[in-house]
């Protein structure tokens, strides 16, 4: 017998009888004499459908209210599978998450899980009930409802299946497991059957939204087993070949091949900001970022030309597009205090990355990404690298194109 977490996402409970199809899942899963806890995604579009109308009302919202009305997607699906499963003869109730509780920090709309509170949860799991609970929400310590991000439900998933030590946490999806760059774009995408945490972490943070970042960081600090797999598959649970995200020894131990680069992610939804001529002095990179972190903006890649008489220089980096008119705001307000030109913003731009642990071993890497895009006469505006990857910013509408060159450049395409 083993415990395990299963997590469905908002496609594969899109509708009522997608419901009864997940319900089908977990009962199999019961019936095989496991100890199952559930948990699920709002339906699909529905999330998209609340942030809407929040908007509608209040471009520059309260978070907290924010939460209050996104949060009720899933409050659906809960009550509706637990039906489902009743329906099947199975033992079900939902839980929402100030009744476990999740806790988490106040910060608002992109919160932060601190703890689950699983005795009771793990108690009528025992008694043979499966709990179904809410992804992508919690409480915070003011006793308030909170959301973990879009694409949270991975992340309440994992760390349940942390917090009840589950053998398994298996996301079920619209896609059958990871592949090499996002299948909907690329048709020579191809599927991988495993992959190491640290090189899931990059994909997902640089865009492969399969799963949120979050979940990965998670899964890597306790050690979960996470399994992507398709909920429309016919085939049942442990049957099916979905991909596993697991440690790198796990990996070479088991004498697995690995290639170079692994997969190709992109992001359309960051900003380009480029201040201009900032005058070249010591303190100005900290003054320009530092109202941005004050305003809790995250900062991704960053370039600094060298100035040319030594006085003032151009300083660009991209933020989240969602953040990019506070992002200005907050420059222009610095304004008269930095002595800049300018704070120019362009939203018609992309990031590329390519990923793979086989870079600390082989040269070349970013070179080749180079020279592919050269070659399709795409220009590269920004480059940031780290130990197991090379992103760069180009223009929007070259994505595709860029994408679909390097995974043909890098080999990864299916036969
Ligand atoms: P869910 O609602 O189940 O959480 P998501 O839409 O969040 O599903 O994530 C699944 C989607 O992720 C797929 O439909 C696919 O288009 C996209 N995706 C992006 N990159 C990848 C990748 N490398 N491998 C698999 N899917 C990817
Ligand atoms: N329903 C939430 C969203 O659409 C959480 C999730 O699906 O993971 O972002
Ligand atoms: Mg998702």
């Amino acid at each position: 017998m083993a415990r395990i977490v299963l997590k469905f996402g908002g496609t594969s409970v899109g509708d009522t009888h997608r419901i009864k199809n997940v319900a089908r899942k977990v009962k199999a899963e019961v019936d095989r004499g496991n100890e199952v806890a559930v948990v699920v995604s709002a339906m699909s579009g529905a999330t998209n459908q609340l942030v809407t109308w929040v908007n509608e009302i209040a471009p520059l919202h309260d978070a907290r209210e924010y939460d209050v009305v996104v949060a009720t997607g899933e409050q659906v699906t809960i009550g509706l599978l637990a039906l489902a499963l009743q329906q099947l003869g199975v033992k079900a109730r939902s839980w929402m998450s100030w009744q476990i509780p999740i806790t988490t920090d106040s910060a608002y709309a992109r919160a932060r899980i601190q703890g689950i509170e699983t005795t009771e949860m793990a108690a009528s799991m025992t008694a043979g009930e499966v709990p179904i609970v809410p992804g992508f929400q919690g409480v915070s310590p003011e006793g308030r409802i909170t959301t973990l991000g879009r694409g949270g439900s991975d992340t309440s998933a994992v760390a349940l299946a942390a917090a009840l030590k589950a053998d398994r946490c298996d996301i079920y999806t619209d896609v059958d497991g990871v592949y090499t760059t996002d299948p909907r774009i690329v048709e020579k995408a191809r599927k991988i059957d495993h992959v190491t945490y640290e090189e899931m972490l990059e994909m997902a943070s640089q865009g492969s939204k399969v799963l949120q970042t979050r979940s990965v960081e998670l899964a890597m600090n306790h050690h979960v087993r996470v399994q992507v797999l398709s909920s429309f598959d016919e085939a049942l649970g442990s049957d099916l070949p979905g991909t596993l995200v697991v440690d790198e020894e796990e990996i070479m131990a088991q004498g697995l091949e690995k290639s170079v680069v692994s997969g190709i992610a992109f992001a359309k939804d960051e900003a380009k900001i480029t201040v201009t001529r900032v005058p070249d002095r010591p303190g100005v990179a900290a003054a320009i970022f530092g109202p941005l972190a004050e305003a809790n903006i995250n900062v991704d890649m960053i370039v600094q030309n060298v100035s040319i008489d030594g006085s003032s220089t151009d300083t660009t980096f991209t933020v989240p597009r969602a953040d990019l008119a506070r992002a200005v705001e907050r420059l222009d307000k610095a304004k008269a205090e930095l002595k800049f030109a300018e704070a120019k913003a362009d939203i018609n731009v992309a990031k590329i990355s390519v990923i793979g642990v086989g870079m600390r071993s082989h040269a070349g890497v970013a070179l080749k990404m180079f020279e592919t895009l050269a070659a399709k006469g795409i220009n590269i505006q920004v480059i940031s690298t780290s130990e197991i990857k090379v992103s760069v910013l180009v223009a929007a509408e070259y994505t595709e194109l860029a994408v679909r060159a390097l995974h043909t450049a890098y080999e990864l395409d299916a036969a």
